[in-house]
């Protein structure tokens, strides 16, 4: 299943759940100075139809 994010500063991404948790997690890192945990990342993304 694949999955969108979209972060309140309005960076987004979309893709398999393993990506999109990678990607969230070095956006944290990069631009919010965060540490997001597998659990917290992908609790923030929505799951797409197909
Ligand atoms: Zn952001």
């Amino acid at each position: 299943m694949n999955y969108k994010l979209a972060c309140d500063c309005g960076w987004e991404t979309e893709g398999a759940e393993a990506a999109i948790v990678e990607a969230t997690q070095e956006h944290g890192r990069q631009l919010h100075n965060m540490e997001l945990t597998f659990q917290e990342a992908l609790a923030m993304a929505q799951p797409l139809e197909d």
